[in-house]
C-alpha cells in the first residue's frame, strides 16, 4: 500500500510517499517520492525540492507568503509531470500526519475522525505554531483525496505520556492540573525513533539503557530516556519551553513576562510574536534564525552571533545536566535533527562539559558530519551517537499499523 506522510515543522514541510507491504522491515525504506519545503524565516524565500525514486528532480524557490498556494500543486507532482510516481491520486491508500500536540486525551496514534480533528483544532491554543497548520494540512488532504482515504495522526506528545507526575507538574497552583496546564513534552516521534535506533547501533537492549536524546532542529528539545521510556524532557506545556531555539526563546524567567505586561503594556499577541518568532538565535544574534548563518557570522567576528552560539550551548549543556540527573547516570548522548546531525561545533561544545564523567569525543569522527555512528573516542565511558532522525518512517509505520491491523507484522522492531 502507498502511504503518504506529511510532517510540518516550525521551519520546514516534509512529504514522503512510501510503498509498504507486511512485514515491515526494521530499517527505513527509501520513499518513492520525497518533498521538502524549507523556510528559515517568514520574510525570506522558501525552497521547494522534490526527489523521486524513478522520475526527474524538481527544485523551485517561492516567496514564503506564497507557500500555502503551492501546497496542492506540490502534492499533485506525485501523479503529474516529470516527477510522477503513481498513476493518480486514488493510488494513495492512507495519509499519516505528524501532529505536535495531542493534549491529555490523544495519547497514542489514532485514525483521524471528525472528533479527533476537532480536538486537534481545540488544542491550537496550546501549540499555536503547530496545531493550526497541521489541521490545515489534514483538511487540505481530505479535500484533495476525499473522505474515504484514512488519515492517521501521530502525536509528538505521546512518547512523553510516561513522564512521572513530579516531572510534569509545574510549580503553580494545583488547579493547573485540572485545566490541563502541565508539562507534555514534544518531538516525541523523533526521541522515540532515535532511542530505538541508538539501542540497535550499540547492540544493546533498549530496556537496559539510559539515554539523553538531543533533538536540535528549528525547534530543540531533550529527553531523558530510561529503559525506553521518557522520564523527563525540556519542552513543556507548549513547545516554547526549555532550550534556546531558532526563533523561540525557550524557558525565560516568568517575571519578565509580568514586567512586559505591567510596565511595557505588551498584549498576549505581542508576547507570542516576541517569544515564538523574534527570540532565540534570531533574537540574540540579529543575524539569522539559521544556525549555519549564526556560525558563519560568528566566524567573521560578529559579537552578537558569537553570543547567540554561546548562549545556545550554555543552555543546552545545563539542560543535558538536568536530564542526566533525572536518569541518575548516562550510557549514551544522542544528537539528531538539523543542528544535532550537522553541526560538529555544537556537538563538540556540548560534550566538552562532560569530560569529568569520562565522556570523550573522537574529534575526527565528530568532524565528519557522520550519520548513525558513534563519534565517542574508543576509551570514552559514555557513547555519543549521531543519528539521522526518521520521524517520517516512524509515522509511516504507525499509519500502516493502524490502517492494517489484520496484516500487521514488524520484523525486529521492539514495540
Ligand atoms: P525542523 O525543526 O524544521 O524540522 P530541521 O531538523 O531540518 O528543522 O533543522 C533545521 C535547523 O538545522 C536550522 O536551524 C538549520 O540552521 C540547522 N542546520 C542545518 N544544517 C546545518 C549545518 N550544517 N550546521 C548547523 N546547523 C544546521
Amino acid at each position: 500500500m502507498n502511504i503518504l506522510v506529511l510532517n510540518v515543522g516550525s521551519s520546514s514541510l516534509k512529504g514522503r510517499l512510501y510503498g509498504l507491504a507486511a512485514p515491515i522491515p526494521s530499517d527505513p525504506v527509501e520513499p518513492l517520492w520525497d518533498l521538502r519545503a524549507d523556510w528559515a524565516s517568514r520574510d525570506g524565500p522558501a525552497g521547494i525540492r522534490i526527489r523521486t525514486k524513478s522520475g526527474a528532480p524538481l527544485d523551485r524557490e517561492v516567496p514564503v507568503n506564497r507557500l500555502r498556494g503551492e501546497f496542492v500543486p506540490a502534492i499533485e507532482t506525485m501523479w503529474r509531470g516529470e516527477t510522477r510516481v503513481i498513476e493518480d491520486r486514488s493510488r494513495i491508500d492512507a495519509v499519516g500526519h505528524r501532529v505536535v500536540h495531542g493534549g491529555e486525551k490523544l495519547r497514542d496514534s489514532t485514525l483521524i475522525t471528525a472528533e479527533v480533528a476537532e480536538e486537534i483544532d481545540r488544542l491550537r491554543v496550546f501549540a499555536p505554531e503547530h496545531n493550526p497548520i497541521e489541521w490545515s494540512v489534514i483538511e487540505a488532504m481530505e479535500w484533495i483525496l476525499g473522505r474515504a482515504v484514512p488519515q492517521v495522526a501521530v502525536f509528538d506528545t505521546a512518547f512523553h505520556s510516561t513522564l512521572p507526575p513530579e516531572a510534569y507538574v509545574y510549580g503553580g497552583p494545583h488547579e493547573w492540573l485540572d485545566k490541563g496546564i502541565r508539562r507534555y513534552g514534544f518531538h516525541g516521534i523523533s526521541h522515540q525513533y532515535v532511542s530505538r535506533r541508538a539501542a540497535q547501533l550499540l547492540g544493546k537492549d533498549l530496556k537496559t539503557l539510559r539515554l539523553v536524546t538531543c533533538h536540535l532542529g528549528g525547534g530543540c528539545s531533550l529527553a531523558a530516556v530510561s529503559r525506553g521510556q521518557s522520564v523527563d524532557t525540556t519542552m513543556g506545556f507548549t513547545p516554547l519551553d526549555g532550550l534556546i531555539m531558532n526563533t523561540r526563546s525557550g524557558a525565560v524567567d516568568p517575571g519578565i513576562l509580568i514586567h512586559l505586561v505591567k510596565n511595557c503594556h505588551y498584549t498576549g499577541d505581542q508576547l507570542d510574536q516576541l517569544l515564538n518568532r523574534e527570540s532565540g538565535l534570531k533574537g540574540i544574534s540579529g543575524v539569522s534564525a539559521d544556525m549555519r548563518q549564526v556560525l558563519a557570522a560568528s566566524a567573521q567576528g560578529n559579537p552578537r552571533a558569537r553570543l547567540a552560539f554561546d548562549a545556545f550551548v550554555h543552555r543546552l549543556r545545563a539542560l543535558v545536566g538536568s536530564m542526566i540527573a533525572s536518569l541518575r547516570g548516562l550510557d549514551a548522548l544522542v544528537f539528531t535533527a538539523g543542528i544535532g546531525e550537522n553541526s560538529s561545533a555544537v556537538r563538540a561544545a556540548v560534550c566538552s562539559g562532560w569530560e569529568f564523567l569520562g565522556l570523550k569525543l573522537d574529534p575526527e569522527k565528530n568532524a565528519d558530519t557522520p550519520t548513525d555512528v558513534d563519534v565517542a573516542a574508543n576509551e570514552s565511558a559514555v557513547r555519543v551517537l549521531v543519528i539521522h532522525t526518521q520521524e517520517d518512517w516512524e509515522i509511516a509505520v504507525e499509519c500502516f499499523r493502524l490502517t492494517n491491523p489484520a496484516r500487521w507484522g514488524l520484523e525486529g522492531v521492539d514495540q
